[in-house]
């Protein structure tokens, strides 16, 4: 099949992957009513290990909550039915995708008659931005479009709807021969990617906008944080950050579960520090993928193991 998997779990039961479908006057598709998540399982000598998968899935329940939206489903469940998805589909390693949205009633704005549909797929998916991007960096713009300023719209809620924002932000910047974009706030300091969070690296010590910045509260910005301070660094991590700042940055990095530790090499054709993969990018991405393949035994908490 298309992803190369054959089943999804849907509202409770397995069902093939081209029947797992949904009516066109479903309220999520109409008004961007969902929520969801990104998360990934790790290939380790232990078999597929799911990183910080209950902190995914707290996080879905949450950005439920700004939409009234009850999830019918446990956390025992949506972890039995991911666990089972990858087990069936003998998937080594895959990104996990669950999503709850408000399905179909009388397509008014308010959902109060709508059902809350849930759904989880697993795949197989590879580095987000490529794997020459996590050992080469990538190049990026500042997006035209500014990011939704967290008194018009939750942030810190992963909302389908949300998105188009970062289909725009992005899509103008690969049509301008970029690989992604640095998104700004209202208020004009950087916010974040249109998938990931954004770190910087100045005189040893090591910054990222806080969470009243209009960003996600991302989890694999937590993982960089905790690893970050682990290895003795110095994280500021509830900062604004101005534009200028990327140019005087010595290292850039992105950050998502899709994206892992990508190096920013330049921001509007301007070369970040030397233009490659900085040495403290370097140490935190080597300790981030040494840690999710359980190289190590450390942060062992982190990990559902399939
Ligand atoms: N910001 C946005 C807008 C995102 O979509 C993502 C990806 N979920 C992130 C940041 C990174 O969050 P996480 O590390 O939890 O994947």
């Amino acid at each position: 099949d298309e992803m190369d998997v054959d089943t999804i779990w849907m509202d409770g039961e397995f069902v093939d992957w081209d029947e797992a479908q949904i009516h066109v006057l479903t309220h999520g598709l109409h008004y961007g009513s969902g929520v969801f998540e990104g998360a990934r399982c790790y290939d380790t000598a232990q078999g597929p290990a799911i990183f910080r998968w209950e902190e995914h899935l707290e996080r879905l329940y949450q950005s439920a909550k700004p939409y009234e939206m009850e999830i019918d489903h446990t956390v025992e469940e949506l972890t039995e039915a991911t666990i089972e998805l990858i087990r069936r589909q003998e998937l080594p390693s895959c990104y996990i995708r669950p999503i709850a949205f408000y399905g179909y009633d009388s397509l008014g704005v308010s959902p109060r008659n709508c059902p809350t549909k849930t759904a989880i797929a697993v795949w197989p998916w590879g580095a987000y931005l490529g794997e020459e991007a996590i050992e080469r960096g990538i190049d990026v713009m500042i997006s035209s479009w500014r990011k939704h300023a967290s008194s018009q719209i939750p942030t810190n809620a992963k909302t389908t709807g949300l998105y188009v924002n970062s289909m725009l932000a992005g899509e103008e910047a690969r049509r301008n021969g970029y690989a992604e974009a640095i998104v700004l706030n209202k208020e004009g300091n950087v916010a974040e990617g249109p998938g990931e969070n954004i770190f910087l690296v100045r005189d040893g010590e090591i910054y990222t906008p806080g969470l009243s910045e209009s960003i996600l509260d991302g989890i694999t910005r937590d993982t960089v944080i905790t690893l970050a301070e682990d290895l003795g660094y110095t994280v500021h991590d509830n900062v604004s950050i101005s534009r200028g700042e990327l140019n005087t940055a010595d290292e850039l990095f992105f950050t998502g579960s899709a994206a892992e530790v990508t190096p920013i090499r330049k921001v509007d054709n301007v070369v970040v520090g030397d233009g490659s993969r900085g040495p403290i990018t370097e140490e935190v991405q080597s300790r981030f993928f040494e840690v999710v393949e359980r190289e190590t035994d450390e942060y062992d908490e982190w990990f559902t193991y399939v």
